[in-house]
């Protein structure tokens, strides 16, 4: 009996033993993989920081898009014959094998042999299929918002005037997003706990198809990118400081690099592709932080205290902004729609400018900038709204709905790899 016992156990020690060197072994592939694929598609790669070598290694030795498609299609196969012995391991393998189908369609999209429609491609991409609405189901809402501005101009017309009063000059753009990232990570340090040399630079850019953007660079250091091309209203201080800040996309990457690279050594977290599920979860949980961080009316309460001071805007507009903020928030679908349509090629650029104008409100040249990040970002869209829409979903079915337990849930998901299917 004690012998077999024993054999047992050593056959037990053997096999995780084995299952670890393999699974380190298609991490190291996988990350070389995603560099692979970079050098065919300059977007793809969205950091890294991982071994320099494998970086350069992937632009010495250039391989085909036929050969990463086989590669990755090999790496899964592989992926399906271990078995995961902890919740960890299970989620880690389930977080490759998604990531690694996400890879394998991408290769596939670039070869230009498989043109995926915009719900076909989420799923390939992102893990999930973002829902359907009808534009008319938004209708009330713009009546609702045409009600609440005065004016007999067409209501995109009158949408722009009112944001107007809240664009911040130009000369206080800086001073202002520096005080809304403070306040976004001393909001998110009382919950979380950051390494202690997480640090961020901020810069201010243009000429770019987004509105803001972190570039992580490991050793818990980001590059944070605002862009000023445009007028930036009041609102989007912070939105973009927890956004790409805290508790958004460099807590996030911080977390990961933390906890999954640097604890457990798990080289698949040092590189971040793009187009893969994992993009839900960091644009969802950044944009779902904006609301962890000032939850209920405090979002309002310190930009009419401290920010509008600052700006020079008229803190009696503040209820009239809070309102108009909670109507346009009930819009944010309308941009899915008008991208999933534009995508699907059911409609032309003018037309997808015209639908974004009328039910998304979105100024002529918003509209405009909104196709180029269509153009060259596809489907990524939806991680932004059905993104956060999942995980506040799956932050608030916890039990304890405290705010400690909210910000403990939350932390977890930004320190464990979770993906939208595994997201339940
Ligand atoms: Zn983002």
């Amino acid at each position: 009996m004690l012998k077999i016992l024993i054999v047992i156990f050593l056959s037990c020690i053997s096999f995780s033993g084995i299952t670890g060197e393999k699974i380190s072994e298609i991490s190291e592939q996988y990350v070389r993989l995603v560099l692979a694929l970079g050098e065919h598609d300059a977007a793809y790669v969205d950091a890294y920081y991982g071994p320099k070598q494998w970086a350069l290694a992937a632009k010495e030795n250039k391989i085909t898009l036929g050969s990463i498609i086989t590669a990755s299609n090999q790496l899964i196969d592989q992926l399906q014959l271990l078995n995961a012995d902890t919740e960890m391991s299970k989620l880690r393998f389930s977080y490759l094998k998604a990531q690694l189908s996400a890879l394998n369609a991408r290769a596939l999209m670039l070869t230009g042999d498989m043109a995926l429609d915009f719900d076909a491609q989420s799923r390939a991409l992102y893990n999930t299929e973002a829902p359907h609405h009808k534009l008319v189901e938004f209708e009330q809402t713009l009546k609702q918002l045409d009600q609440l501005l005065p004016g007999e101009q067409s209501l995109v017309e009158k949408v722009n005037l009112f944001n107007q009063q809240f664009i911040i000059p130009k000369e206080k753009v800086a001073e202002v997003f520096d005080i809304a990232i403070a306040e976004c990570k001393a909001r998110t340090q009382l919950f979380v706990d950051l390494p202690d040399i997480e640090n961020f630079k901020l810069e201010f850019v243009s000429n770019k198809p987004w509105s803001g953007y972190n570039w992580y660079k490991g050793g818990a250091f980001s590059l944070i990118q605002v862009n000023t091309e445009h007028p930036i209203s009041i609102s989007r201080a912070i939105d973009l400081g927890c956004h790409e800040g805290y508790p958004g996309h460099h807590t996030y990457n911080a977390l990961l690099e933390a906890n999954l690279v640097n604890k457990r050594g798990w080289k698949e977290f040092t590189v971040y592709p793009l187009f893969s599920p994992q993009s839900l979860i960091a644009e969802g949980s950044a944009n779902y932080g904006i609301e962890m961080a000032f939850p209920g009316e405090q979002k309002t309460q310190f930009e009419k205290d401290k920010l509008f001071p600052i700006a020079g805007i008229d803190p009696s507009l503040a209820e009239k902004y809070h309102q108009f903020s909670l109507l346009t928030d009930k819009l944010k679908y309308t941009g899915n729609e008008v991208a999933r349509k534009y995508l699907n090629k059911d409609i032309n650029k003018q037309q997808a400018i015209d639908l974004l104008q009328h039910y998304s409100l979105m100024s002529q040249e918003k509209a405009s900038q909104r196709i180029d990040f269509l153009n060259a970002y596809g489907a990524y869209v939806i991680n932004y709204n059905w993104g956060k829409d999942m995980v506040k979903r799956w932050v608030e079915s916890g039990k304890d709905q405290s705010q400690e337990g909210r910000w403990k849930r939350f932390s977890k998901l930004l320190s464990s790899p979770r993906l939208p299917s595994t997201l339940n």
